[in-house]
């Protein structure tokens, strides 16, 4: 274990974000690490790996600097690289959450919840606890209990919490995600709502699984992670498998891609089932003329007309 994935984000005004992106691409670079950094006036938000030796210099450095000195570094060992290159890019906002008014969450987000403080909002009948991600992320590990709002992208949030605001009013609602960016701005969305007990995890699932104390404790399934690992272990309590194989349903893990191009979507599937539908999510993708399954494995006419009709 000689290598380092860190998760991080900072609010803060970043006054020339494009000129920021490129020294600070060439920071990284000379730090040989890999990875994706966004860049705002609002902020900074990234995900690195490198060595340890790199990587420790890279947060000591930003800490380092009055802008970046507040920054909740969560860190991950690992054996190698968790990204092919190193990119560093300016944005207009860190997170789209398509808010008429944008929210500063320096000015309003909700209160922090440290890992401990989270686990009894868990188990509180008077609590709400919203995962603020997408879809499937959701379906590959939540918290157990946690309410999956059904959207496919983080910018449809905010209607869906206006379309389904008579569930959760009157409780106290709190809010996680991956590493906590997300619901630093939807927390405050939440109370300029509205809504009054708004509270957030601190430092994301990513922090609550490292946690000594509470060690992952409710979390079913896996982490989705944006990174080549693609998922990550929460739970080392008691964990339980939830993801569910898209073709027949049995408990399953693994994540891939559908096979056509123009789809893309992101499925869980056995190695069996994903050879047996062409990686197909469905049979318009499975037999789409792009199927990268087909080319990836120079399949012939015959052969794919032989697996579709089985
Ligand atoms: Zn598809």
């Amino acid at each position: 274990m000689t290598y380092q994935v860190l998760l991080y984000y900072q609010y803060t005004t970043i006054k020339e974000p494009e000129q920021f992106a490129k020294e600070h691409l060439a920071f990284c670079q000379s730090l040989h690490l890999k990875g994706r950094i966004l860049v705002a006036t609002e902020g900074i938000n990234g995900t690195l790996s490198g060595t340890v030796e790199e990587t420790n210099k890279y947060m000591e450095t930003m800490l380092a600097d009055e802008r970046f000195k507040d920054t909740f570094f969560k860190v991950d060992t690992a054996e190698e690289h968790a990204f092919k290159k190193m990119f560093v890019r300016a944005r207009n906002e860190l997170v789209a959450l398509n808010l008429e008014d944008d929210i500063n969450p320096l000015e309003l987000t909700g209160n922090y919840l440290d890992p401990e403080d989270f686990r009894e909002a868990l188990i509180d009948e008077n609590t709400i606890v919203l995962d603020a991600r997408n879809d499937y992320e959701y379906d590959l590990g939540h918290f157990r209990g946690a309410i999956r709002p059904d959207i496919r992208n983080f910018r449809e949030l905010p209607q869906w919490i206006r379309d389904n605001k008579e569930q959760f009013m009157d409780k106290r609602v709190v809010t996680y995600c991956t590493g906590g960016i997300r619901c630093e701005k939807f927390s405050g969305w939440l109370l300029r709502e509205g809504f009054e007990n708004v509270a957030q995890l601190h430092g994301g699932i990513a922090n609550y699984g490292r946690d000594p104390k509470t060690q992952g404790e409710f979390w079913d399934g896996k982490m989705y992670v944006f990174d080549e690992r693609i998922s990550v272990e929460i739970n080392k309590v008691d964990k339980q498998v939830i993801g569910k194989d898209w073709f027949d349903g049995t408990p399953c893990e693994r994540y891939i891609n559908c096979a056509n191009p123009y789809c893309n979507r992101q499925i869980l599937a056995s190695e069996e089932n994903e050879e047996k539908h062409l990686g197909g999510c469905s049979p318009e993708c499975s037999q789409h003329p792009a199927n990268r399954y087909v080319q990836r494995h120079h399949l012939s006419e015959s052969e794919v007309a032989k697996r579709l009709a089985q």
